[in-house]
């Protein structure tokens, strides 16, 4: 063990669920990649744009990048909507549709799941959010059952909006509630109370019979005892009706107003990860009592009519084309960035160019990978079945690893090649995923292809 670095290893002699390692990384797990140059970006799009694309997981990311007002926790923020943006942005945003729907990477093959997200949104004006669901649906080639998400703000998502989407083609609504505790949730910049949020939630699930409607819920907020978290996630099953919801974990980034709050002392520190590790146990045991089904490791569904299909794409390493200001999407072995800069945006559009800010090359074992990461937000990895599909002896190459979190409690093998997270291993799953992708790329990338 000691020839590799110990961060890839689990402490030993404590419990595993609060103290496997020291720091827990809450964003997806990936492998980096080469990057290329705004310059260089462009053309490769175009090239790659020509390609024709058969995969059988396909999305579209839609970007509007305004928020009524910003959250003190998000590292999603771009800017305030101002007069005029809605209308403007949903006419640039059409141009840009309409300039990469005959591209042959978009018309081969049907799309599966198109995921409106930002920044928010449902900020936009009721007629902007029908123009552009519409669009959608007449410029792409949806697959007829293609799951299309608009992500709202319970504060903003008025019935008016609620009836555009629907008549516009929406299936699929995801509702940042974070925490139904109105102290809770205001101070850290949500502005609906309690019976609001809960009103809100009752007039979509009345207006929309035949979407899924999932809320996302945050543990770890500041002053949310887990007494909070249990009457958030008790609300959550008795007093809603959605068909799903995602239970995450709060992340401070640096520099955040979340995190200068705290620094300030006008905010108390969140929870720290031992906390997480109980609120998370405390969410898997509700969830599973209240007979919802486990979509991954954070998301659950109630009905048959939550699929979670985007998010999973995208972890799984989906084709997903990028669209919008700030928009991110993957496209034959490479990862496009768009500018986030609202002029420059524009400026490109209006130009009949694609808004690129850069692109990277995604390493070469970046399919197994994003297989690997896909398995284990599923909390089950079939290395040898995994291995055989990549030509790798994954067993032995991940060995030492394997052999140390069984021992500390983070894995089960179950013969055959196969892993099963333990509860603890299913709350430090990205850690486990990023160390494995880690390890390979440096220890074993050269030596082991079989
Ligand atoms: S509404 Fe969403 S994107 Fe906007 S600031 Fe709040 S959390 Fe961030």
């Amino acid at each position: 063990m000691s020839q590799y670095p110990n961060r890839f290893f689990a402490r030993e002699g404590v419990d595993p669920l609060r103290y496997a390692f020291d720091r827990k990384i809450a964003v997806h797990a990936g492998a980096g990649g080469q990057p290329l140059s705004r310059e260089e970006a462009l053309p490769t799009w175009q090239t790659l744009g020509n390609r024709p694309d058969t995969s059988s997981r396909r999305a579209a990311y839609i970007n509007v990048p305004f928020c009524r007002k910003q959250c003190l926790y998000c590292g999603f923020f771009m800017r305030t909507l101002r007069h005029g943006d809605s209308s403007c942005y949903t006419d640039a945003l059409l141009k840009e549709m309409k300039q990469v729907s005959g591209l042959s990477a978009v018309t081969s093959h049907p799309i599966h799941a198109v995921y409106m997200g930002g920044g928010t949104p449902t900020a936009l004006d009721a007629g902007d959010l029908k123009r552009l669901i519409e669009a959608v649906r007449r410029l792409f080639p949806l697959a007829d059952d293609c799951e299309i998400t608009v992500e709202a703000r319970a504060a903003d998502f008025e019935e008016e909006k609620v009836r555009a989407c629907v008549a516009g083609g929406a299936n699929r609504f995801s509702i940042g509630v974070q925490s139904f505790h109105t102290k809770v949730r205001q101070q850290v910049g949500r502005t609906l109370n309690r019976t609001e949020v809960l009103e809100m939630l009752t007039t979509l699930t009345d207006l929309v019979d035949n979407s899924a409607i999932v809320i996302d819920l945050m543990y770890g907020l500041p002053d949310q005892t887990m007494t909070i978290w249990e009457d958030d996630l008790r609300t959550l099953i008795e007093e809603t009706r959605i068909d799903g919801a995602d239970l995450y974990q709060l992340n401070v980034f640096k520099d955040s107003l979340l995190s200068r709050a705290v620094n300030k002392g006008t905010l108390p520190p969140p929870a720290d990860i031992s906390c997480q590790a109980e609120m998370f146990l405390k969410g898997r045991e509700m969830m599973t009592a209240a007979h919802f089904r486990r979509l991954s490791m954070s998301h659950w569904g109630r009905t048959s009519r939550e699929r979670n299909l985007y998010n999973t794409f995208i972890r799984c390493g989906a084709t997903c084309i990028p669209l919008g200001c700030g928009a991110g999407g993957r496209l034959h072995g490479h990862y496009f960035f768009q500018k986030r800069d609202l002029k420059s945006y524009y400026r490109d559009i209006n130009a009949g160019e694609k808004p690129l800010a850069a692109a990277i090359i995604l390493p070469a074992y970046s399919p197994l990978f994003r297989n690997l990461v896909g398995q284990m937000e599923k909390g089950k990895v079939n290395l040898t079945a995994l291995g055989q599909q990549h030509g790798f002896d994954l067993e032995v190459i991940f060995s030492p690893l394997l052999k140390q979190w069984e021992q500390t409690g983070l894995i089960k093998r179950q013969g055959n090649g196969r892993i099963e997270l333990t509860v603890a291993g299913e709350f430090w799953n990205v850690n486990l995923a990023q160390f494995l992708i880690d390890y390979f790329q440096h220890y074993h990338q050269e030596d082991v292809r079989s």
